[in-house]
């Protein structure tokens, strides 16, 4: 054929069938068009109808004139045979098509001529020769899609072993893959012919020794060269023989990536007399360099893959900035698609300073050390921005690749953390020094209880003895006052701070509360004043208490934080009123000592006081604010302070009440719920039988004591059920029982159930007993306790310390 084309200038090709079995003609890489095949309209033309096709036709990119005529042996049309002349070099050679076209069909009418007298043999060869050509294509063609196929590669691989082994009909084809030592082969996949019955080679090792190693690693099965070592040769026959466990007859391929050699396919053949033919050699090499590009495919695949799932964004940038590649979490967080972020490039996402960084800064280090690590903010389509981390390193084909983690959530929990962290220690600073203030707030109070209490005792006029037991009184309220600051504190963190509305009076609920801090007032001269509005109600429902409570810790604040001579004032207005319900707004202010901005914010925070000093010079224990703030609000209003450091104070705060209209109680009830009551007077429940229920002696002394005067008949019993036998006993004697709650034997809850079932049964078996009214008298405060004393019987309630102001309170309603 090459002949043919030196001396005349044409292209020809003979054709088997419709196969070129044999041509001139090369394709785009410009390796010869063998095994190809034949347009199927002129196969048609030529072979099944005998006709001579004559035409132009584009081949491998080069537009040819070309005539097809038919090959005949004995009658018969076994294929085709083809010239044809390149039409551009015609046309540079300025010679006329005619003059080709004639050429061309007598070239291949003289070729034709000449095939009839090749004898019937060697076209036999070509034939058989070409069919296996044909075979070997189709094999390769379905190993290819095997390898498209599946995903789970080693069953890929063992399925193509098997294939080729098959096709070769050889007992088996092994793979062996080098090791990291860069020499010893292991077996990892096989087909073995299972009509053989071997043993199976996987995990099976086989060194490869110089010089076989280099020899087989300087093969290039990209070279078009069959590529491998086989014991056709005998120099590797000898150096291979001590290696070789079973089959002395192989060939072996290299298996590449990335011009690396991997692995070694091993096919072996029984029978040492045949040899390897250059098709097995050649189909071994094809198959070896598929397979390299299946592994090479493989391990891009994967690259690729994790790069395109992984959750973290991922860039690649070429060496000047420009991006060039955006993976989806980088899409999904910007909120740009990959193709916004690869036209609009990093000025998309980054900020003027961060691109002039990232450009003259990051990539050139990134160049210089391999890889870096740095903070940037990116900007997404929403505007929204978000920190990250980017670790940036360079890859291959000079880019740089930028993986970045971001650190926008992290961040934000971290300097919440640290504020968090700083609140609680702040407060666990408040608290311990909350804690040491509260021990000597106590410690004054008891140490002047004790002091005057040793100094009345001794005391021989009555004057001295007066001063010191007024100095008593005077302490033991304040201490209490501190006991029920702490307890209303430890009911708030608990959550168990409610209110207990009842019908009140305004105006005498304020003389209340100013009576309260009058004598202080007076001792530091201080002018007071107090403004009700016209329009301002007198009467509501509400809790009474705790307004006074609020009214008065203010109060008392003011008087404590103003010098002597200063002023003090309390104001009351209408801040509105709807649906019967109004609000009022109180205003106490003082001419005092006044509290800085920035302490202003902590005031009302629980153990917070201004400053510690203030707690040395002015005592307290930073309670009181925090309790009115939550008692204000449990009100439905709100609490605020104006304030000038060093001129004085004004706390502002509204509570929201139910307007109370009803007459009778502002005509007769008025004076009883001022909470002012008078002193018993002497006899006043004379020839009353009252029962005190408690265990501690120096509680009923003290009680005893105090209603001496009253001609109140008191009988004890030690505990519960000392009681209930006393009532049993005597039951219509008694008028009223006092009932502490917590007793031994039996408790004031179940002497006072116990009591209430006696007088049912009483009744019940025709003997009715008046219902003794039952008082609980317990340290124990809180709104469930007084619930509990209500639900086992009780009526009323007193709590301890005692009050004797409210046990006269009771003992008028009661009896
Ligand atoms: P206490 O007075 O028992 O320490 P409070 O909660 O009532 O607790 O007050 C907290 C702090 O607020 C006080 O320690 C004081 O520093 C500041 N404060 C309260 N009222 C006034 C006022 N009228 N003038 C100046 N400072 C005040």
């Amino acid at each position: 054929m090459d002949r043919f084309k030196g001396r005349t200038g044409c292209e020809a090709t003979i054709f088997l069938k419709d196969v070129r079995i044999s041509t001139t003609i090369l394709d785009e890489s410009g390796r010869r068009a063998n095994g190809t095949k034949a347009f199927d309209f002129i196969a048609e033309a030529v072979l099944e109808q005998q006709l001579d096709y004559t035409g132009n036709l584009e081949l491998y990119g080069k537009r040819y004139g070309v005539c097809y005529s038919p090959l005949m042996i004995e009658g018969e049309v076994i294929g085709m045979l083809f010239t044809g002349v390149d039409i551009v070099s015609i046309l540079e050679s300025h010679r006329s098509m005619n003059y080709w076209s004639l050429i061309t069909s007598l070239v291949g009418v003289t070729i034709a001529m000449a095939f009839i007298f090749i004898s019937g043999k060697i076209l036999n060869k070509y034939a058989s020769l070409s069919e296996r050509q044909l075979n070997q294509q189709i094999l390769m063609a379905n190993i290819s899609r095997r390898f498209l196929s599946d995903t789970d590669i080693d069953l890929m691989i063992t399925d193509t072993l098997r294939m080729v082994g098959e096709f070769l009909n050889i007992p088996q084809v092994l793979l062996f893959w080098l090791g990291d030592d860069g020499f010893t082969m292991t077996c990892r996949n096989e087909w073995i012919n299972p009509k053989l019955g071997l043993a199976s080679r996987i995990g099976g090792k086989m060194p490869l020794k110089e010089p076989m190693l280099s020899m087989i690693k300087s093969f290039r099965p990209d070279s078009g060269e069959d590529a491998c070592l086989s014991s056709n040769d005998e120099v590797v026959k000898k150096a291979m023989a001590p290696y070789r466990v079973s089959f002395k007859n192989y060939i072996a391929t290299p298996v590449f990536i990335k011009g690396e050699m991997c692995a070694v396919i091993d096919f072996s053949r029984e029978d040492s007399g045949t040899k390897w033919s250059e098709s097995d050699t050649s189909l071994a090499t094809l198959f070896a360099s598929t397979l390299s590009g299946v592994f090479e495919r493989e391990a891009m695949g994967r690259k690729t893959s994790v790069v395109e799932n992984s959750p973290i964004m991922i860039f690649y940038s070429d060496a000047k900035g420009n991006l060039v590649y955006a993976n989806p979490a980088a899409s999904a967080v910007t909120g740009y698609t990959s193709a916004e972020l690869k036209t609009g490039g990093f000025n998309l996402i980054l900020g003027e300073s961060d691109l002039r960084d990232v450009k003259n800064l990051y990539i050139p280090q990134t160049f210089k050390k391999g890889m870096i690590k740095h903070e940037t903010v990116i900007i997404c389509k929403d505007g929204q921005r978000r920190l990250l981390e980017v670790t940036s390193f360079i890859v291959e084909g000079g880019m740089i690749a930028a993986i970045c983690m971001d650190l926008t959530e992290t961040r934000a929990l971290e300097t919440e953390l640290i504020k968090a962290k700083d609140n609680a220690e702040q407060a666990s600073r408040a608290k311990s020094d909350f804690l040491s203030n509260m021990s000597h707030e106590m410690r004054t109070p008891m140490n002047a209880i004790i002091g005057m209490t040793s100094i009345a005792k001794k005391a021989e006029n009555n004057e001295r003895k007066d001063y010191a037991l007024n100095k008593v009184e005077e302490s033991s309220k304040h201490l209490l006052g501190i006991i029920n600051d702490v307890l209303d504190m430890s009911k708030i963190e608990a959550n168990k701070f409610e209110l207990t509305p009842v019908e009140f009076d305004l105006r005498s609920l304020l003389q209340k509360a100013v009576s309260f801090v009058r004598l202080r007032m007076e001792e530091k001269q201080h002018r007071f004043s107090m403004n009700v509005e016209n329009n301002v109600p007198l009467f509501y429902i509400g809790d009474d208490q705790r307004l006074t409570q609020v009214i008065t810790n203010l109060l008392s604040n003011a008087a404590k934080f103003t010098p002597e001579d200063g002023e003090i004032g309390v104001k009351v207005s209408m801040a509105g009123e709807k649906d019967g319900i109004c609000e009022l707004c109180f205003e106490v202010s003082d001419s005092g000592i006044g509290i800085s901005p920035e302490q202003q914010e902590k005031i009302f925070n629980i153990f917070e006081q201004a400053e510690s000093g203030t707690t040395r010079k002015y005592g307290g224990t930073g309670l009181g604010l925090a309790i009115s703030k939550r008692i204000v609000e449990l009100m439905g209003g709100q609490i605020s302070i104006d304030s000038d450091l060093g001129k004085g104070s004004r706390f502002i705060f509204t509570v929201k009440l139910l307007r109370d209209k009803n007459d009778s109680f502002q005509q007769s009830g008025g004076e009883n719920t001022s909470g002012f009551s008078s002193a018993a007077r002497k006899g006043e429940f004379a020839g009353r039988k009252l029962l005190l229920a408690e265990d501690i002696e120096i509680n009923r002394e003290i009680l005893v004591s105090l209603l001496d005067e009253t001609g109140l008949i008191i009988e004890i019993a030690e505990n519960g059920r000392e009681a209930l036998e006393k009532i049993a006993a005597d039951f219509n004697s008694f008028d009223l029982i006092f009932m502490d709650m917590q007793m031994p034997e039996m408790d004031g809850l179940e002497a006072t159930k116990r009591i209430r079932t006696f007088e049912a049964n009483m009744s019940k078996m025709g003997s009715p007993v008046k219902r003794i009214p039952i008082i609980a008298m317990t340290a124990n405060v809180f709104k469930d306790d007084i619930e509990n004393c209500l639900a086992a019987g009780m009526d009323d309630h007193i709590g301890k310390p005692l009050d004797i102001d409210t046990v006269y309170e009771k003992l008028r309603k009661f009896l």
